[in-house]
């Protein structure tokens, strides 16, 4: 791997961050607040949030067997996606290698920071070698996006392939496990210290069922971890999030039994769709959704727009010609699905 040093971009490596009120005065037990302008009426809410989420990072870090020092939380993953292109892409110069297809936000963060994005197609089994993602970086190379499992295929990419990838490459790995919840397979978290070059993505938005608050994970190393926190917004996780996130983390066994409830129902749904003549396939998946193969993509996603039932038409995306991308629901959700699906005239 190339030092972190060299692929960071050099403005950055030397920015001194802002230092904001809260940040400034340190371990002592303070009671009275005059230095953020802040109103002092309507508690708790008048106060700045902790800029570096450190109640919330401890949770998590135990939770998942990282230390704090590991980690960055974000509005959305979608910061983090950002954050890593401001970090380490000199626009117009640098680019980024990424599966195709995959998770739409990698290419728009690229679009907006101005950093070329090379896309290299997967197999018909929705799989990619390393070599030939390897083959398609050059000297100006930062970062290769991996989404595993991967959106919108929904399937796991090949461990080996993920190992060899992060081995072999110079520059950085983005390993988005946005759904690692509904897979058998393990998390990259258990190996994060060994992989200086890795940068592992998860969220709270899908097992635990909290999208609205926006809250986005990032794990690696201290040092990429002090430069995202370097140029992130000081307050960029807002405090009913952080509490609502502690809230939630609380509530782990009914995250299991809602993450177990899904897959049961995942099969169901799934043996329901094959009976269905307008279903021609539906591909292997480790996510809370399914990649589906039907007779006409379009016809049938207006159709159910019509009926007020919203699915992702996936016709124009690579390898994806005539796919929906269908979340797994409710049992009563599904059966509308399904039947709606049923009396569907060809
Ligand atoms: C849903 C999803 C996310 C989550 O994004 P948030 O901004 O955290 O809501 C991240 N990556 C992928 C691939 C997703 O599908």
């Amino acid at each position: 791997m190339k030092t972190l040093r060299e692929l960071t971009r050099p403005n950055i490596w030397n920015l001194k961050p802002y230092s904001c009120a809260r940040n400034e005065y340190d371990g002592v037990d303070a009671s009275v607040f005059l230095d953020a302008n802040e109103n002092p009426y309507n508690n708790p809410i008048n106060r700045y949030p902790d800029p570096l989420q450190k109640e919330l990072k401890e949770r998590i870090a135990a939770y998942k067997d990282v230390s704090p020092e590991q980690i960055f939380l974000g509005n959305g993953s979608d910061e983090a996606i950002d954050l890593v292109y401001r970090a380490f892409c000199e626009p117009g110069i640098d680019n980024v290698v990424a599966i195709d297809p995959t998770y739409g936000m990698y290419q728009v963060a690229a679009d907006i920071n101005n950093v070329e994005y090379r896309k290299v197609l997967l197999d018909s089994n929705y799989q990619f070698s390393a070599q030939h993602l390897l083959d398609a970086a050059d000297d100006r190379t930062k970062m290769i996006f991996i989404c595993s499992p991967n959106n919108p295929t929904g399937n796991e990419m090949d461990g080996r392939e993920i190992l060899k990838l992060i081995e072999q490459f110079d520059g950085i790995v983005i390993l988005d496990e946005a759904y690692n919840d509904f897979s058998l397979r393990p998390s990259m978290l258990a190996s994060l210290s060994d992989y200086s070059n890795l940068i592992v993505l998860q969220t709270f938005s899908k097992a635990w069922a909290g999208a609205a608050i926006r809250l986005g994970m990032a794990f690696a190393s201290p040092e990429i971890i002090e430069i995202l926190t370097k140029i992130k917004y000081p307050y960029n996780v807002n405090l009913l999030t952080q509490q609502k996130a502690l809230e939630i983390l609380d509530r782990k066994e009914e995250q299991k039994e809602w993450v177990a409830s899904i897959l049961k129902e995942r099969e169901n749904l799934a043996d329901a769709l094959l009976q269905l003549p307008v279903v021609e396939k539906i591909y292997p998946t480790d996510a809370n959704f399914f990649l589906v193969k039907v007779i006409d993509a379009d016809r049938i996603y207006k159709y159910l727009v019509a009926k007020g039932i919203i699915v992702r038409n996936r016709n124009t995306v690579s390898l994806c010609g005539n796919c929906l991308r269908i979340t797994v629901g409710t049992p009563a959700e599904n059966q509308t699905l399904v039947g709606a699906l049923k009396v569907f005239q060809l």
